[in-house]
Order: C-alpha cells, then sequence, then structure tokens
C-alpha cells in the first residue's frame, strides 16, 4: 500500500512563522526575510514527512495566512477596494486578511468564518459582478517546483472549484454559477501549468461535500467538473473530501472522470456503508482517511486493520482523515509531559509513524510495532472517579431549568442594576500586553513569586477598572490578565486535564491556540476566578461582570475523550462550572458571563443532526450552569461568529439574560434574524470588530447603533466590541473604547431629544 496525507502544519512547531509573519507586519523583517522563513519551513515539513517514510508528499498546503485566500488570489478573487489600494501583492494580501488603515487607505478585513466544523477560520472568498476570475498567481506552481528542486516530487492541493465557490460571498447581482464557465478555465490553466512543471497529481479539497447537498448543489458540482476532467492535460486529478461522508455526492463523484476519491473514514460515518452497498470502481484510486487528522489520540491499530479490510482490494493510499494542520506538530516538544501520558497521544508527526505502521503491518513487517499498540490497548487508561459518573447520571429534568422565567427576571434586574439605556460593556479581556505575558513567563520559569504575580496582575486589573470609568462604560471587566487563554485557564484549575507545552494548533492567520487535552472525569476542587472577581468589584460601584467559560466551549476548544461521549464529558464540566457560577454569587458578583464562545462551530455539518447529535444536550449543559442563581443575578453569555440564523432559537432557549455575539464582521446580518425571530435574550450585537486593529470612528459606530435600534427593541440592547480584546493593542483599544462610549452617549441624547 501506499502513504500519503492531505496536509500538515505550516505555523512552524515553534510558531516560527506567526513570529516572522509579526515582525513583517511590523517592518521589523523585509518581505524576502519572511519569504525565507517560509521556505525553511516548508523545507522542514518534507524533509519530515518524507523521513517518516510518506511515499507520497504534498505542496502548497503552506500559507502565509489562510490557504483559500491563497486560493481567490491566485485566481484573481481580489475586491476592488483592496486592489485600488495599489499595494505590493503580499500588502495586497494581508490587507484582505487583516484590513488596512495607513498612508494608502482604510479598508475593513475580509470577512472570516470557521472552517467546517473546527477551530481553524478561513477568510471569505468575495466576488463582485465584475470579478474577472482567471489564473494569475503563481504560488501553487512555485511551491511544487521548490520541493522538486529538492527532490521531492508532491502532489500539489488546492481548494476545489465547488467549495470555493460554495463558500464565497456574491456580493453583486451575480451568484455562484455565474462563475462556472471562469472557474473551469482557471483550474484548467493551473492543470497545464502544473503538468508542463512535471506532476502527476493534484488534489482539489472538496469538503463541502460532506454537507447536505441540493439538487442545484450537485448540479453545480457537475457542471464544473465535467468540462475540467475533459481537459486534464494528463494530470491525475484527486477529488479529496473529509470531516464528514459523501452520501449525497457519492453516486456523482464514482461517475465522473476522477482518478482518486479521498473519503473520511473517522467522521465519515457512512464512508464504509457506501463503499460496501455501492462499490468503488476499479478505475479509481481509493484514498482512505483511516488517521484522525482532528485528535490526538494514538490509533487502535487492530481497529484500524479492520476497517482496512473491510475497503475493496483496489488500490487504495492510506492517508489522514483530514489535513493533520488542526493538531500539533509533535510530542518532541513535549518533554515535561510525563511517558505514561504520550504513550496514548499522536501529534501531527507521531500520526506519520501510524500511518507508515499501518503499512507495514499489512505488509507483513510491522509485527511489533502491531504488538506494542495491542499491548497498549489490553489495559484501562486511566482510573474513573465513580462519584461525578454517578452526578451526572442523576441530573433531573428540572436542574437544567432556572426560575422565574426570563422576562420576569428583566424586571427584577433592572431595579437592582438600574443601567442606562444602552448600556456598555466589554466582552472580558483587555490587551495582553508584553509586560503581562512577560509576568506569566516569568512566575511559570520560577523566577517570581506567586505573591508577585498575582501583584502585578492585581494592579493591571486597578488600572483596567480606573480606565473603564473614567471612560464611562456601565458594567465593567478585570480585563482577565491573569488568563492565557479562557480555556486553558479553567481547564488547568479544574481535575481531570493535561496540558502541553508546545502543542499550538493555528486558529486563523498568525493566531494560534493550544488545547488542553481531557484526559479523565472532570471535577472542580476549590473556586477558580473568585479571587480576582471580588478584588475587582471592591473597586468601583459599578457592577463587575464575573467571567466563566462555558462548558460547551470547554470541550470545544479541547482535545476530546473518545472513550465517552461529548454529551457526558460536556455534563461533568458544567456540573464544576456550576459550583464555581454559585460561588461568585456567593462571594457578592452579581453580573456572570458565560463565554459560549465555541458553541456555534461544533454545531454538525449535516442539518438533520443538529438537534439529535448536539444541541439537544449542548444548550442544557450551558442551562445547568444558571439554573441555581438567584433572579438578581444577572447570566451573560457571549458567542463569537454570527451565523446564527437557522440555530438562533436555540439560543434564546439557552435561558441568559444577556448575550452579546460577534456581529461586525458579517455586516450585521444577524439583526434581521434577531428581528424576524423576536430574540428574548437581550443582546449586545457587537458594534466594531475587534479582529483588526482599525479604530471605528465616532461617527462609524453611532451608526451601527442606529442600524441596531432598526431591528432590536431599545430596552434590549447593549453597545461593546464584538470580542475580548486581549489580541489587541492598548493605543487601539483606548481609541476604540472611547469612540464606543461617546457614540453611545450621542445616541442616549439623540433618543431623548426624539423623545424615546
Ligand atoms: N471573555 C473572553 C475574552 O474577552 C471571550 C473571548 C472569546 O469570545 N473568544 O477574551
Ligand atoms: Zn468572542
Amino acid at each position: 500500500m501506499t502513504t500519503t496525507i492531505i496536509g500538515y502544519p505550516r505555523i512552524g512547531s515553534h510558531r516560527e512563522l506567526k513570529f516572522a509573519v509579526q515582525k513583517y507586519f511590523k517592518q521589523q523583517v523585509s518581505a524576502r526575510e519572511l519569504a525565507q522563513t517560509a521556505a525553511e519551513l516548508r523545507k522542514q515539513n518534507w524533509d519530515t514527512i518524507s523521513k517518516a517514510g510518506i511515499d507520497q508528499l504534498v505542496s502548497n498546503d503552506f500559507s502565509y495566512y489562510d490557504t483559500t485566500l491563497d486560493t481567490a488570489n491566485l485566481l484573481n478573487i481580489v475586491p476592488k477596494r483592496y486592489k485600488e489600494l495599489n499595494l505590493s501583492p503580499l500588502d495586497e494580501y494581508f490587507a484582505q486578511a487583516r484590513g488596512y488603515q495607513g498612508d494608502k487607505g482604510d479598508v475593513t478585513a475580509l470577512s472570516m468564518k470557521k472552517w467546517f466544523n473546527t477551530n481553524y477560520h478561513y477568510l471569505v472568498p468575495e466576488f463582485e459582478d465584475d470579478t474577472d476570475v482567471k489564473l494569475v498567481g503563481t504560488k501553487i506552481f512555485d511551491e511544487y517546483q521548490e520541493a522538486k528542486n529538492q527532490g521531492y516530487q508532491t502532489r500539489p492541493v488546492i481548494l476545489g472549484p465547488y467549495t470555493l465557490l460554495r463558500l464565497g460571498a456574491f456580493e453583486g447581482k451575480k451568484q455562484a454559477t455565474d462563475f462556472t464557465q471562469a472557474v473551469v478555465n482557471a483550474y484548467e490553466a493551473i492543470f497545464e501549468k502544473l503538468a508542463a512543471l512535471g506532476a502527476d497529481w493534484i488534489q482539489l479539497d472538496e469538503p463541502q461535500l460532506v454537507k447536505d447537498q441540493s439538487e442545484a448543489d450537485l448540479e453545480l458540482f457537475t457542471d464544473l467538473y465535467k468540462p475540467l476532467l475533459a481537459n486534464k492535460h494528463g494530470l491525475k486529478v484527486l477529488a479529496q473530501t473529509y470531516f464528514g461522508d459523501v452520501r449525497d455526492s457519492y453516486d456523482l463523484l464514482t461517475s465522473l472522470d476522477f482518478d482518486g476519491l479521498g473519503l473520511d473514514f473517522h467522521e465519515g460515518d457512512e464512508s464504509l456503508n457506501l463503499i460496501q452497498s455501492k462499490g468503488f470502481p476499479a478505475d479509481k484510486v481509493l484514498f482512505a482517511g483511516v488517521i484522525n487528522g482532528k485528535n490526538i489520540w494514538k490509533a487502535n491499530y487492530d481497529q484500524k486493520l479492520d476497517l482496512i479490510h473491510k475497503l475493496p482490494k483496489t488500490d487504495i493510499v492510506l492517508t489522514s482523515s483530514c489535513s493533520l494542520l488542526h493538531v500539533p506538530y509533535t510530542l518532541e516538544n513535549e518533554p515535561q509531559l510525563d511517558e505514561k501520558y504520550k504513550k496514548y497521544l499522536a501529534f501531527a508527526k507521531e500520526k506519520l509513524t501510524e500511518l507508515t505502521d499501518l503499512d507495514h503491518i499489512l505488509g507483513g513487517t510491522g509485527d511489533d510495532a502491531l504488538k506494542a499498540n495491542e499491548a497498549l490497548f489490553a489495559k484501562p487508561r486511566y482510573e474513573e472517579n465513580q462519584a461525578i459518573i454517578d452526578k451526572v447520571a442523576s441530573l433531573k429534568d428540572s436542574d437544567f431549568h432556572r426560575k422565574p422565567s426570563r422576562a420576569e427576571r428583566a424586571a427584577i434586574q433592572k431595579k437592582e442594576f438600574n443601567l442606562p439605556e444602552l448600556p456598555t460593556t466589554t466582552i472580558g479581556s483587555f490587551p495582553q500586553t508584553r509586560e503581562v505575558r512577560r509576568n506569566r513567563a516569568k512566575y511559570k520559569r520560577g523566577e517570581i513569586s506567586k505573591e508577585q504575580y498575582d501583584q502585578f496582575n492585581r494592579d493591571r486589573i486597578k488600572e483596567c477598572v480606573e480606565f473603564q470609568e473614567k471612560i464611562g462604560i456601565d458594567v465593567l471587566v478585570h480585563g482577565e490578565y491573569e488568563r492565557n487563554d479562557m480555556v486553558e485557564y479553567f481547564g488547568e484549575k479544574l481535575d481531570g486535564f493535561l496540558f502541553t507545552s508546545n502543542a499550538w494548533v493555528q486558529s486563523y492567520g498568525t493566531r494560534c491556540v493550544k488545547p488542553p487535552l481531557i484526559w479523565g472525569d472532570v471535577s472542580r476542587n476549590k473556586p477558580i476566578t473568585v479571587a480576582e472577581s471580588v478584588y475587582a468589584q471592591s473597586l468601583t460601584d459599578k457592577p463587575m461582570k464575573g467571567m466563566l467559560t462555558g462548558p460547551v466551549t470547554i470541550l470545544n476548544w479541547s482535545f476530546p475523550r473518545e472513550d465517552i461521549s461529548k454529551k457526558e464529558s460536556t455534563l461533568q464540566i458544567a456540573l464544576a462550572m456550576q459550583g464555581e457560577v454559585l460561588d461568585l454569587e456567593k462571594n457578592g458578583i452579581k453580573i456572570i458571563q458565560i463565554d459560549e464562545a465555541a458553541l456555534r462551530e461544533k454545531l454538525p455539518l449535516r442539518k438533520s443532526d443538529w438537534y439529535s447529535r448536539y444541541l439537544d444536550w449542548a444548550i442544557p449543559a450551558f442551562r445547568l450552569l444558571g439554573a441555581k442563581v438567584q433572579p438578581t443575578t444577572q447570566i451573560h453569555t457571549h458567542m463569537c461568529y454570527s451565523e446564527f440564523g437557522d440555530i438562533i432559537d436555540a439560543i434564546d432557549d439557552m435561558d441568559a439574560d444577556v448575550i452579546s455575539f460577534e456581529a461586525s464582521r458579517a455586516d450585521l446580518t444577524l439583526l434581521d434574524t434577531l428581528q424576524k425571530t423576536h430574540f428574548q435574550t437581550h443582546v449586545g450585537p457587537g458594534v466594531y470588530d475587534i479582529h483588526s486593529s482599525r479604530i471605528p470612528s465616532e461617527k462609524e459606530v453611532a451608526g451601527t447603533i442606529h442600524k441596531i435600534l432598526k431591528k432590536v427593541p431599545l430596552e434590549n440592547v447593549w453597545i461593546n466590541p464584538d470580542c475580548g480584546l486581549k489580541t489587541r493593542g492598548t493605543t487601539e483599544t483606548t481609541a476604540s473604547l472611547e469612540n464606543v462610549v461617546a457614540a453611545t452617549k450621542q445616541v442616549r441624547q439623540e433618543l431623548a431629544h426624539e423623545g424615546r
């Protein structure tokens, strides 16, 4: 058999690319120096993958920021407003990625969305009516050639035309189907050039196919691929899918002239069934995604072999279930982690070995690897916590419902807090400056004491509170200086989690996260956030929000267990966090925000699974946290992302008193949904985009507030940025928040004039 992977992480095993790109943004390195770092990282990847014994390498899985953006730029899908800046190609690319504010103009970034059901984000390709789709870039060719010069024949990978069009935003009158011909021509030009350079395969990623497909979808797919596959220029074409199965398009895929079909046998519930019931064409290569590309557990070889033996005896390539982009580089960077844990884990590099192990076992030369793996799985991995398991099992329906009703609570809380109209607040974190990070690093290295560490953070809290009071924010936050990451912070303090030192995973652009790992049963043995919140509240008469991360987000941003259900794991976390909510309340914190930043992102990709496989337990798990607090205690929640259209009822059903959304980067379309569905929860649709360093003007924010007021009843509206501020600088944060408060005051005055 042959082995390959769909893609490899690219940020650098010590985040070298992140740092180089950030230095480029600050003009500390030149474009050439950045390109050198990038080339070194690509070389390291190819060397690593090849040394591990993987037969087929890929290229063009690298990106400075995002591969969807790369594809759009390769094909001239660049909105006019960026072209008009007249920047260098690299700067034009980064302007789309993160906005541009400088002497050449002022534009916001392209909108950014979660990549299917992962925590990776892509930039949405934006098609205008006069977008002239054609091959203009060279990245895919350059990187193919670069590998070739190093002696590596690779399979270039690129986002497929169908997924490209389906993920695209169409800003004018034209729709996806109006671009079919141009897109076909552009991809054909790519085929032609790659073939001329000596490539034998190309991989077209079409993850869109794992979602529910309509007739029109399949028609578009056919219209794209029929002509394209008629002109392959001698290239072999792999249609690569992942994150699910292709039940609606299997017949179509097998009937078209693809040379290879990549299927996900990990998340794809139906993949095996499809092959067994419908057969697999003998003239195609099956790229069987058997090694889980999304999670960090070591594969159970016997189970994998079972699966492989059920596959047709045609040409098979063993591969990962999706790109390894979604797991960290290697366990080699985790010297701190005990071997008793590590032996159950596999990161990207170790997954390469799993693939070659399986290949060897199947070829009759992998007995030792198989025996070692069987021995590992013969014993239980960890010790169960029976008390917690019982507690979850005994939860009753009434444990998930808060009383009295939200409307009654709203009246009670109005009296309790006596806030002005359009109350202002922020999402929680304030800039994590270099000093804040340095303080943490020093403490971690043992250079300062716990007292010194805490005192430093207290000083920051004090400054933060003073700043908010000074500019006139109504509901304050303490700034979250003590938190490295909203999930890691809680995971570290709960029992049942494991931590890594360098297991970074790219979230978007230069941003990486280091997800904890849920190792065992979860519980809380002492208060986690009470000290900071109580201290912050002591500094002000205004309400101070307690700040927690919700159970669904903790689960979704961790590497979950696979030996118990996500539901069960989440309920364990919810019970632990319920204790924290009650401790905050007991200590005088009257507003508690429970962030569910990631609730939307693990929504199953197929609609039919949304409730039965997710929301039916995820929403109650959230409710469990607030179910026992006093009516006067106000529960807030926050969600990143804004595509809530079709689950808005479920969100209202979380029964929070107030919710803040990330809305500004998706043009506030969310507001229509709120209006249409008579959304009950009081709501702060973010009034500016914090993912960019751009400062919104007072006028701009006032305009946004007016847009909000057209759709949401005044008494329900809160004013806030669209997410936490930790990734931002102090100067832009100060200026932006001042503008937000000034704009709010201006609108309040206007309303008073109108007599509202
Ligand atoms: N409270 C968190 C913060 O402000 C929320 C972050 C998030 O939504 N991603 O940082
Ligand atoms: Zn957010």
